[in-house]
């Protein structure tokens, strides 16, 4: 039997933007009218007849079966009963319907038009706009938008969908993505013997810090002056956060895609199906630190896209410090700035410290073939 599995992956662009006061009010009426559909659900009580009227005269339909149909695809609530506590996202209550002309939302030219309590366009920046043609051409399965207020501001995120049953390949080329290197990221290459070796690390936060500092500073400054209000200093906050979460977010995001258009273009030029395996980082000094946050967030999104273009991964533990013949803990032999040389005093395995994972895979490799074929 081949190995079969579903993946799943998404992608999304989020646009914002400032829209009338009625649209917001709009929102936030949705929002207010759904929520009570929420809890009621959640506490198993009725919903009260003033609320379903009014969903029913002031909400258009496309905007209403998910908080109300229990049957509908897309309904919100479901199994909200046994969740233990509500999720932010479900509370703050997206508007949810399909990227339809008739229907909730649609693009046309350049802008995202949705259907709220009046029509409104969000214009698309064109690199978006080219993002967004480019995702359409790999055919999703699904599109969604999501509406909601953020900031006295309307947030609509486009959501694609898309859907792949990839089998185990016969013959693949492995790819082998080390997460728990301190080097970093480690990625390696391997088509019957190693093609190439590349790391990536982590970017600096040095630069973000310096910048978040002197916002701090300048904060401090202005409040003790009286200048600012402690609503102004939540925005200080709010600001330093983005800065630090955003150098992150858009670094991994820039690595996985490389990697990803990398893997894509190694197998076609070998002529064959990548598989990549995985190991994801769960090293004892890493436990509750950034990095391991980092690194975290970096395979989740890096298997997202991989599932989005259907390239068949597994998870696997790839140790660097046991040995794959054997199973000893391996001793470093030799250590210089750039290289650090294990070996097994009981089969006498001798390997650079960055690629003994990848024999952990090959292993992985011929166990799963042993399962599969
Ligand atoms: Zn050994």
């Amino acid at each position: 039997m081949l190995r079969q599995k579903v993946e799943e992956g998404f992608r999304v662009l989020t646009l914002e933007a400032e829209v009338d006061a009625d649209v917001i009010e709009f929102i936030k009426k949705y929002q207010a009218l759904a929520s009570h559909l929420y809890w009621s659900k959640r506490l198993g009580i009725e919903p009260s007849e003033t609320v379903l009227s009014k969903i029913d005269n002031e909400i258009k339909s496309y905007w209403k079966w998910h908080v109300i149909d229990e049957d509908d695809p897309m309904y919100l609530f479901k199994g909200i009963e046994k969740t233990p506590r509500p999720y932010s996202t479900i509370i703050r209550l997206p508007l949810v319907d399909a990227l339809h002309e008739r229907k909730g939302a649609f693009i046309h030219d350049g802008k995202l038009v949705l259907r709220l309590n009046k029509k409104v366009e969000v214009p698309i920046p064109k690199r978006a706009l080219d993002w967004l043609n480019k995702r359409f051409a790999e055919n999703p399965d699904k599109k969604t938008v999501r509406v909601f207020e953020r900031g006295g501001k309307l947030v609509a995120q486009i959501i694609l969908h898309k859907k792949n049953v990839v089998a185990l390949p016969n013959n693949p080329l492995l790819v082998v993505v080390d997460l728990n290197s301190s080097h970093g990221i480690v990625v390696h290459y391997w088509d019957g013997g190693l093609i190439k070796t590349e790391k990536y690390k982590p970017p600096n936060r040095s630069a973000a810090w310096h910048n978040v500092k002197h916002l701090m500073k300048l904060r401090d400054v202005l409040y003790n002056q009286g200048c600012i209000t402690q609503q102004q200093i939540n925005k200080y906050s709010a600001i330093i956060r983005e800065t630090l979460s955003g150098s992150m977010k858009s670094w991994i995001q820039q690595t996985v895609d490389k990697i990803v258009r990398r893997v894509r273009r190694i197998a076609k030029r070998h002529g064959k199906e990548p598989l990549v395996m995985i190991d994801v980082p769960d090293d004892e000094s890493l436990r509750g630190t950034s990095l391991q946050r980092t690194l975290l967030s970096f395979a989740k999104y890096f298997e997202n896209i991989l599932s989005w273009y259907g390239i068949y991964f597994e998870e696997a533990r790839l140790y660097s410090t046991v040995c794959p013949r054997c199973g000893e803990k391996l001793d470093l032999k030799m250590k210089t700035r750039n290289l650090r040389l294990m070996t097994c005093k009981k089969c006498g395995f001798e390997e650079e410290r960055d690629k003994v994972p990848l024999y952990w895979a090959l292993n992985k490799l011929l166990a799963l073939k042993g399962e599969a074929f």
